[in-house]
């Protein structure tokens, strides 16, 4: 990538104060149920993460130059699944088999 196409959004990190942060350094994190955003960001400088609100304008831009974006609910999840019943032993034991397989978490995490 040339310098040129680099897009740098101007902000300012607690240790640091004001930096350019490539948009590679920042994950764009949108709440289901609320209306706010926020902009996480990777300080170039000293790596540490922070945070921005971000406006509406601020999400649109944000999503349009393509950066991450990770959609996070605060709706408890056993709301969203009271159809589905109480979890049973064979679930859980489902559960954990997944959580001890590997490969299976890593095709997870690259599909993300
Ligand atoms: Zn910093």
């Amino acid at each position: 990538m040339s310098a040129e196409s680099t897009v740098l959004l101007t902000t300012s990190c607690p240790t640091c104060g004001e930096i350019d942060a490539p948009l590679s350094s920042v994950v764009l994190r949108v709440c289901e149920e609320a209306e706010t955003s926020t902009c996480v960001i990777t300080c170039g400088t000293c790596h540490e993460r922070f945070e921005k609100p971000a406006d509406d304008n601020m999400t649109l831009l944000l999503v349009t130059l393509g950066v991450d974006v990770s959609v996070w609910s605060l709706e408890p999840v056993a709301d969203r699944h009271d159809e589905l019943g109480p979890l049973t032993f064979t679930e859980l034991d489902a559960f954990r088999d997944l959580l001890s397989d590997e490969a299976r978490i890593t095709e997870g995490l690259a599909s993300l």
